[in-house]
């Protein structure tokens, strides 16, 4: 089969549907070529997306598109073996206008794709990209088995390991870049969720838990309130899991057994357990003759510890991409000096700015005194201002021990975790 688009999508997550969606809106004839079985039949996700990159592409999204809750309720959990000390936090102001949602891939993907569709672009699963054309020295389309299809321009919107930015040249993979996600739905009744995590009704939570579920590595615990299921999981650095010579399947377990993980899930089944990698720390190269690159292919993702960003970041890049073919066709120049008009837009917009801002971040997210000695001290201190056992120390004095010998840098990491943050 040879044929030609206007452009060809690779990928149907978040980033790839923006891009068709805004494309087809535009009227151009935008393929999208998604190797899962439907669109969503491959992703993984912790659950919550923000709200705002959607809102601006689908005004009002949250009234037709298949979410679950609207995050209402922030929680941080810092945990030891036998304590936790939970920060708890319920905004009004989340909801209007909403801040975030939980969401089940599975359903919100199939959604988006379906909606470009009815705009006009033409979805094609079951069909994994194996390669890119090329005609002198510009990307001129896609090859999938025997076929090889042509457009003006590629947009590669497949993932975080992604082929096409490697067979682009644009990206390199080295482990150290990459965390790791393992992800559970645990199956529970709707009032359980909402009577366990104190929701009212239709309104969600959304759980981070930083300490002993990590086993001293950087990373952290999470679960989302679906409708009638819980996302729970754990993110971890892949580096650090190798060099701890720890089996991931050990640390979700356990997180699992947790006692103040246990009581939120008890009585739940098991759905469905999924992991993923998720781009930290590499940048790979946006864009070069005829092709540019959107969302976890990009790593165009935020971990800042207390936000974890990938779909907005998907979404608006996805669009801005979709603004960047339609000044290359106005001047029929697809060469990479016209796309790069491309990173102009997401210079502009909040996806390279908010990078920029949090860039300090993952390296803030290396120290392992927030997993490990933080959780601790802050444990021991609401156990000494509670425990009431005869014994003289004040919980200040027990601070004072805890923090011994740690002072000067505990002083130098709340700098720079508010810098990070
Ligand atoms: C455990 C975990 C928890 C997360 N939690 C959150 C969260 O709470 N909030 C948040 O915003 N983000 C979260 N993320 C990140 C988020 O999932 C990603 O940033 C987001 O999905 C990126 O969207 P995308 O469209 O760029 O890529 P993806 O969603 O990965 O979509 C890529 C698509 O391309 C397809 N594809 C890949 N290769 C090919 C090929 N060769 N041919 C054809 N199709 C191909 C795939 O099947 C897939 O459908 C989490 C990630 C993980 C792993």
């Amino acid at each position: 089969m040879t044929e030609k688009f206007d452009v060809i999508i690779v990928g149907a997550g978040p980033g790839g549907s923006a891009a068709a969606y805004s494309l087809s809106k535009m009227g151009f004839n935008a393929l999208i070529v998604e190797r899962g079985k439907y669109p969503g039949a491959k992703n993984v996700m912790g659950g919550r997306m923000y709200a705002h990159a959607l809102n601006r592409l689908i005004p009002g999204f949250w009234k037709e598109a298949p979410i679950e809750r609207m995050v209402t309720r922030e929680k941080l959990t810092f945990l030891c073996n036998e304590a936790s000390v939970t920060l708890d936090f319920l905004d009004g102001e989340f909801r209007e206008p909403p801040n975030s949602f939980t969401i089940l891939r599975a359903k919100f993907d199939q959604w988006f794709a379906n909606k470009a569709v009815e705009a006009g672009a033409t979805l094609v699963p079951n069909i994994r990209v194996d390669d890119l054309l090329w005609r002198e020295k510009r990307v001129t389309g896609i090859i999938a088995g025997e076929d090889k299809i042509e457009a003006n321009v590629v947009i590669a919107a497949d993932g975080a390991v992604s082929l096409m930015a490697e067979k682009a040249g644009l990206k390199k993979f080295e482990v150290k870049q990459f965390a790791l996600g393992m992800k559970e739905i645990i199956e529970l009744p709707e009032k359980t969720i909402e009577d366990r995590f104190n929701l009212a009704h239709e309104e969600g939570a959304a759980q981070l838990f930083v300490g002993q579920c990590t086993k001293e590595i950087p990373g952290g615990g999470f679960i989302y309130t679906n409708r009638t299921s819980l996302s729970m999981g754990i993110v971890v650095y892949i580096d650090r899991l190798i060099e701890k010579k720890i089996d991931s399947h050990k640390i979700i377990r356990e997180f699992n057994e947790n006692p103040v993980v246990a009581k939120l899930i008890e009585g739940g089944k098991i759905q469905e357990y999924s992991a993923h990698v998720i781009p930290e720390t590499s940048r790979s190269g946006l864009f070069t003759n005829g092709m540019l690159v959107v969302g976890d292919a990009g790593s165009l993702v935020i971990n800042s510890g207390i936000t974890l960003r990938g779909m907005d970041m998907a979404i608006a890049s996805g669009a801005a991409a979709a603004e960047a073919v339609k000044n290359a066709m106005g001047k029929n120049d697809f060469s990479k000096e016209c796309l790069s008009y491309y990173e102009d837009l997401l210079r502009k917009d909040f996806v390279l700015k908010d990078i920029a801002t949090f860039k300090k971040a993952s390296e803030f997210l290396q120290n392992d005194r927030l997993y490990t000695l933080y959780p601790e001290i802050a444990c021991r201190f609401f156990h000494k201002l509670w425990a009431v056992d005869g014994a003289k120390k004040r919980a200040f004095d027990e601070l004072l021990e805890g923090t011994k010998g740690n002072r000067t840098n505990m002083i130098l990491d709340v700098l720079k975790g508010l810098r990070a943050l």
